[in-house]
């Protein structure tokens, strides 16, 4: 293989192969667009089938390898140079992070990219200190036996990826891959492609073999998701995106009976009870509503307030949301814009719905005048409605924007009961301050993550996931050996 440039992240954003950066065989490729401001910033390459089968390939002849031969010792060593590599190149993540997203430097800055790293850090960490089973059976002729296990790789993970938190949703995935000695194969959003191109320097400057790590960017049908998870050589998926999407895998999946792991939409739930502080629940949801401008699977779309608390609630959180600044890039207030003009079509879309259905706009609903170069760019007001039925389409639907409805309840049971009535089960938030209640109304939620006066407080050693049609399987600590690793039970006759 020859390099055909020998950086990604400038115009042009590289497929990544067996450790080199490569065009599209077939040349096809499509625009890369700055969210912020609608300005066209770079040119991606698309993968051909043939690229992504040669991704496949590069990812299985690497595990019979170097990488295969290492030492797990030797593999954390790399691992934790790829984390101090990511450290010491933030600036370079940073930019490309931002000129994908749109989303506020200080954003990316202290969530993206520092996870970024901390995910192969603590994964090493993990592998390093893996615990197994053993057995001392009895034998039925009086003497023993012992079983023991044996984790191994599962051998070429396929990692598709959202757009939302591009590197970090990412390397939560590469990271314990590669720590239980897979090889990768990913495919990052097509809205979002420069950090996983960028991450392809970083394996080779830290000596990462090759073909351990490979970049395949393109869309979904038909083009690099398809192709790769069609590609039988691929022998596990993991994938973070919309629920629909994950059903459309799973039937590739079923092919040659591919295990999947995945992590999909969400319609999260919120529950004030009268006694929580309002203070800390104004400060958490406004994060958990706006951040990333809503576009968070851990988000908070609907919102079940006690009604003694509900008026200075919606008092309160129309404040926060107003003192949002969408398009003032730079300033501290700056709301960033949504991934695309497609995804403010699809956002506004149900501003519009939730009118239409009766809600009382409290705040936003449209789009803010933005003059200057962030003029072109795909911006939303934050929007706060009361009034929705609990089953309107807008309370019902993963809207994926920074908006929320708010729907005031007077008794414990019937907010659980309107919490867990969705088909998605990823999070939830309980604010309260009473004790006893916040662990009894945590254990009634189905869902996989439960927040109590918090949210998105990680720690990455806990199981992460969902349930329902939120996902399948968890990830984190010890829990993503589940998945990158095949158990091998052995069982000795002493
Ligand atoms: P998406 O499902 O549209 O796309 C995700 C990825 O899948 C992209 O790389 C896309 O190109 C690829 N893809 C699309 N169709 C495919 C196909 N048929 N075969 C193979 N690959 C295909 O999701 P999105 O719009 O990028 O992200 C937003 C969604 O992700 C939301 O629903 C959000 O809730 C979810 N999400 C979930 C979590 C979680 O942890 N549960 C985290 C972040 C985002």
């Amino acid at each position: 293989m020859t390099s055909d440039m020998s950086r990604p992240v400038t115009d042009t954003i590289l497929n990544f192969i067996g450790g080199v950066y490569r065009r599209g065989s077939d040349g096809k490729t499509f625009a890369n667009v700055n969210p912020a401001t609608g300005q066209h910033i770079g040119l991606v390459h698309e993968a051909s089938k043939a690229d992504v089968d040669a991704a496949v390939a590069a990812a299985k002849t690497a595990l019979n390898g170097p990488w295969g031969r290492m030492t797990t010792a030797e593999r954390i060593k790399l691992i934790t140079a790829v984390a101090a590599e990511i450290e010491r190149r933030s600036e370079d993540f940073l930019e490309a992070e931002v000129a994908d997203t749109g989303k506020p430097r200080h954003v990316a800055s202290h969530i993206d990219i520092p996870r970024g790293a901390a995910n192969f850090r603590m994964f090493a960490d993990v592998i390093a200190t893996m615990p197994t089973e053993s057995f001392a059976t009895d034998t039925p002729d009086g003497g023993r036996a012992l079983n023991y296990v044996a984790r191994k790789p599962k051998g070429v993970i396929a990692v598709i990826c959202p757009w939302n938190f591009p590197l970090l949703l990412m390397t939560w995935k590469v990271g314990p891959a590669l720590a239980c000695g897979n090889t990768v194969v990913v495919k990052p959003s097509e809205e979002t492609p420069r950090t996983a191109a960028l991450l392809g320097e970083v394996m080779n400057a830290v000596g990462m073999p090759e073909g351990v790590y490979n970049v395949v960017h393109g869309f979904g049908a038909g083009s690099a998701g398809e192709f790769l998870t069609s590609n039988k050589d691929v022998d596990a998926i993991t994938f973070t995106g919309e629920t629909g999407t994950g059903q459309a895998i799973m039937q590739k999946a079923a092919i040659g009976v591919r295990d999947v792991s995945f992590e999909l939409g969400g319609k999260n739930p919120a529950i004030v009870f009268a006694d929580a502080d309002l203070d800390k629940v104004v400060e958490g949801l406004s994060r958990s509503v706006f951040l990333n401008t809503g576009q968070v699977c851990l988000g908070t779309e609907r919102v079940y307030v006690e009604r003694p608390l509900f008026d200075e609630f919606i008092r309160r959180m129309t404040m926060a949301a107003q003192a949002f600044k969408p398009g003032a890039a730079g300033d501290p207030a700056y709301l960033g814009p949504l991934i695309s003009a497609e995804h403010q079509e699809k956002v506004l879309g149900y501003y519009a719905k939730a009118v239409a259905e009766g809600a009382t706009v409290v705040t936003g609903g449209g789009v803010p005048e933005i003059d200057g170069a962030q003029g072109g760019g795909f911006y939303v007001e934050p929007t706060l409605w009361t009034g929705l039925a609990h089953d309107s389409t807008v309370m019902r639907e993963e809207i994926f924007g920074p908006c929320c409805g708010v729907i005031p309840f007077d008794a414990e049971d019937e907010a659980v009961a309107l919490a867990n009535d969705t088909e998605y089960g990823l999070c939830a938030t309980v604010w309260t301050e009473n004790l006893s209640r916040a662990h009894r109304v945590a254990a009634e939620m189905r869902v996989g993550v439960c927040w109590v006066n918090c949210w998105f407080l990680r720690d990455l050693r806990t199981a992460f996931g969902g349930s329902g049609q939120s996902g399948i399987g968890r990830e984190g600590g010890v829990h993503s050996l589940e998945f990158y690793t095949e158990i091998q039970n052995i069982c000795v006759k002493l």
